[in-house]
């Protein structure tokens, strides 16, 4: 090896690799090795639930031609909710212990069709509900920062590896903020793609209308490289929009000079957002200002108002339904001792479920019932029409809208897992995304007090995340 292979960005390891620096073996080998290393310590960091050594090195010696694809073998780490055929995929939930995926998702198809290695899977929140992986039945994971934090949720395992360095990239999926808020709290680039970017075939489904799978990364021309591979139509998922073949990463050197952000004055003026998080914030603003962009005062009132109640009831109902399918018949672990076929569904999901789980589903049952549907599933869907009109008019005017993922620093694990109205305030910036289906990023920006990361927000025009990018790369290049 001529080259180390830590703290590669993909970029690099791609520009190495076709130089004939680094070997994709090499890299890959390395990589397991950091990843054993962690199993050894007491106070694990706990991002890989699995991985598969011998099927990737068997990949990478099977292709030849993998040094030559696009990707050139680059080691890549998945969600635990994405199916990849012969492999586990346990959505981190005890309820499908035993599942083994029987079928590819398209995403990881896209990237293995480029010549990825997908390594293994990452831990997350049990079926994605969460913001800070502490609901998995493999355990907690941890900060790689600093390990008595969270890494965020709930694909805090994805965002832990690329920033422990277990990988090139991973990926997330985001049903409310599930790739922003996590990157966030490691320090790391992720992308929520506008819906129907990205095939969901093969993510298990949470909630339908708002689950994106997208990139974790260490930079933001990373994030677009591994979009070039994930995003396209596909036939196998009835909401992936048909659109051209995009190059995300063209023209995200030029100049921003005249290019217009909108600034949400009821987002910088909750007086619940951090006082660390503000200056820095406006500090990234200043820079953008400095590029000669055009920062416009814009009011998302009611998006602010009103999208953490539509998130919650919108999200519960559909997982409600969406998780009905675990009947323990044809998916996952059944209970012991079962006496009738009633007993068999019970006994499983009481045993199989962890408790947010069976919350979501509980709230979601409640907000469908025939009873409560109008006043609060169809007011929820009335809401979300206006939220997405809201975003529609500003973008009339504004190319990208500037946001804090997260209102509060980056916690302690412990320290909000029982007070689940405190968790969920973890989302009040990233759901509108979800709910409207624009895309967003969130990219670093600096440290807080702490020492843990804090990172901005881009939300963007539908199907336009070359701005995000554009934005992004110019911060992360002159900041
Ligand atoms: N934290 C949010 C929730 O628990 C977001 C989850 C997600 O995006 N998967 O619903």
């Amino acid at each position: 090896m001529d080259h180390s292979a830590d703290n590669l960005t993909l970029k690099k390891y791609l520009s190495l690799v076709a130089q004939k620096k680094l070997s994709p073996k090499e890299y890959l080998l390395s990589r397991i090795e950091k990843i054993k290393n962690d199993k050894k310590n007491d106070k694990k960091i706990n991002a890989v639930i699995d991985f598969d050594e011998q099927g990737s090195l068997q990949t990478l010696k099977e292709n030849s031609a993998i040094e030559n694809s696009f990707l050139k073998g680059a080691t890549i780490l998945i969600k635990d909710n994405m199916n990849l055929k012969g492999r586990p995929v346990n959505c981190s939930s005890k309820l499908l212990d035993g599942y083994i995926a029987p079928y590819t998702a398209t995403a990881c198809e896209n990237l293995l069709q480029d010549g990825a290695v997908l390594l293994g899977r990452c831990n997350m929140d049990e079926f994605a509900m969460g913001s800070s992986t502490e609901t998995s039945a493999f355990g907690i994971t941890r900060n790689p920062i600093n390990l008595d934090y969270v890494p965020g949720g709930s694909s805090g395992g994805s965002a832990a590896s690329v920033a422990a360095d277990y990988c090139l990239a991973s990926l997330g999926s985001d049903t409310g903020g599930s790739i922003r808020q996590p990157a966030s709290c490691c320090g790391v680039v992720g992308l929520k793609p506008t819906y129907g970017t990205v095939s969901r075939y093969g993510l298990v489904a949470f909630a339908s209308s708002l689950d994106q799978i997208g990139p974790l990364t260490k930079t933001v021309e990373d994030s677009a490289l591994l979009l070039n591979s994930l995003a396209g139509h596909d036939p196998l998922d009835s909401t992936s929009k048909k659109i051209a073949k995009i190059n995300y990463t063209q023209g995200i050197e030029d100049s921003l000079q005249g290019k217009k952000i909108g600034f949400p004055i009821e987002y910088f003026e909750n007086k619940d957002l951090d006082s660390e998080i503000r200056s820095n914030l406006e500090k990234v603003l200043d820079f953008f200002k400095k590029q000669q962009c055009e920062v416009i005062e814009i009011s998302l009132k009611n998006t602010f108002e009103y999208s953490m109640a539509c998130y919650y009831i919108t999200n519960t109902a559909e997982a409600s339904s969406n998780l009905a399918r675990f009947d323990s018949i044809r998916y996952g672990r059944r209970a012991e001792g079962c006496s009738s076929l009633e007993d068999v569904y019970l006994k499983s999901r009481f045993e199989g479920f962890g408790e947010e789980v069976k919350r979501r589903i509980l709230l979601g049952t409640h907000v469908l019932s025939s009873g409560f549907y109008d006043a609060y599933y169809n007011k929820a869907q009335q809401i979300r029409k206006l939220i997405n009109f809201e975003f529609e008019e500003i973008f009339k005017n504004c190319d990208v809208v500037f946001a804090p993922v997260m209102a509060q620093k980056v916690f302690k694990l412990g320290e909000k897992i029982h007070d689940p109205i405190q968790m969920y305030l973890s989302d009040l910036y990233t759901t509108s995304a979800n709910l409207s289906g624009h895309p967003a990023i969130s990219i670093p920006c600096g440290k807080d007090s702490n020492g843990l990361p804090i990172s901005f927000q881009l939300i963007g025009k539908k199907f336009l995340e070359r701005d995000l990018f554009h934005f992004g790369n110019i911060f992360e290049m002159e900041f």
